[in-house]
């Protein structure tokens, strides 16, 4: 039996036409163009259905409202449908791969966002073939995950990040291997994918919190950090340097930091380098961090540490029961 994919297009480039402006989603034509592709009547390919969103959006005007408002559709259709195929602009798309595992507790099959860097509508475009990829692995693999699925690779979504403006492999998951390459044939690496789960899908609510990220610079006076953190800030991801070091030759930069944390903002290290792990211990510099109150974010993408921040708080935990569960584990978006 042909198996069944729910296609969710949310807008982005993959669907856009051409307007005086620039690019601009189009209403109807993408939808319109798969349901006429000759590749659709393969054997591999499942049946497919397409929920084009009102109004389509640029990713770039994208919130955590229409995050959620993706997880509770999957979670609508999750029975009728062996897989999930979003077709999202690149622009956000790491940090909406990167909230939906937390939103879709208990997921049993694939979810997949997939976009393009050059739309359907030009002759020379990535859009076909990446439709056509997530497709073909929506409904030939099992892979109980929410996923990247862009050119040559298939990325964990919360290990993901948009590393190119224009290459046509325009994702990484820096700090986790491919779970599967695209090539002559698509090869799955069964042994990084996460095991099936024990219980059943349920969406977990996503509600409107506070929270932001800041990098750190060279000079960063410390007024702005303080202000930055001024209620009604929840949490923020402290975008530091190297292993997570920050200036400790700045007693008020401190200051700021820990007057923050004594009030329960909750404030988590992610390194600015794109590989790697944040170790608040290896230097002065990192321990300082650490004694203000600020928690290691590990090797989390910011983008994985900021939706997770908003996610736990949507929970309605404890301040304390927030720190412990950013530093574990808990959809595969973390070593430690
Ligand atoms: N600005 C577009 C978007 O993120 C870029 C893209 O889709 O590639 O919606």
């Amino acid at each position: 039996m042909k198996k069944r994919v729910y296609i969710i297009y949310t807008g982005g480039t993959i669907g856009m036409q051409p307007t005086s402006e620039g690019y601009a989603p189009a209403p109807g034509y993408l939808a319109e163009q798969i349901l006429s592709m000759p590749e659709l009547k393969s054997e591999l390919m499942p049946e497919v259905e397409i929920h084009e969103y009102d109004p389509l959006l640029d990713s770039a005007n994208m919130t955590p409202e229409d995050w959620y408002k993706i997880a509770r559709d999957i979670g609508n259709h999750y029975n009728n449908y062996d897989g999930f195929i979003i077709l999202h602009g690149t622009d956000t798309m790491a940090y909406t791969a990167s909230a939906l595992p937390f939103m879709l507790e208990g997921l049993g099959k694939p979810v997949l966002l997939t976009g393009s860097q050059i739309p359907l509508c030009e002759v020379r475009n990535d859009a076909r073939a990446n439709i056509i990829t997530a497709l073909t692995v929506a409904a030939n693999f099992n892979i109980p995950e929410v996923c990247l699925c862009f050119g040559n690779q298939l990325l964990r979504g919360c290990r993901s990040v948009k590393v190119s403006t224009d290459g046509l492999d325009a994702f990484a998951s820096p700090n986790l291997p491919p779970l599967g390459d695209i090539g002559v044939e698509i090869r799955i690496h069964k042994n990084l994918v996460l095991p099936a789960p024990q219980s059943t899908l349920q969406v977990q609510e996503l509600k409107q919190v506070n929270v932001g990220a800041l990098p750190l610079w060279p000079g960063i006076p410390a007024q702005v950090v303080r202000n930055f953190l001024q209620p009604p800030l929840q949490g923020l991801i402290l975008r530091a340097y190297g292993v997570g070091n920050g200036p400790t030759n700045n007693a008020d930069f401190l200051a700021a930091l820990e007057e923050a944390t004594a009030r329960g903002v909750v404030i988590v290290d992610c390194t600015q380098c794109l590989r790697g792990s944040v170790h608040l211990g290896d230097y002065a510099t990192g321990s300082a961090l650490a004694r203000a109150g600020v928690i290691s974010g590990f090797d989390m993408t910011a983008e994985a540490a900021l939706a997770k921040l908003s996610y736990l708080f949507s929970q309605n935990l404890p301040v304390d029961e927030i720190k412990r569960l950013m530093q574990t584990d808990l959809r595969g978006e973390l070593t430690n």
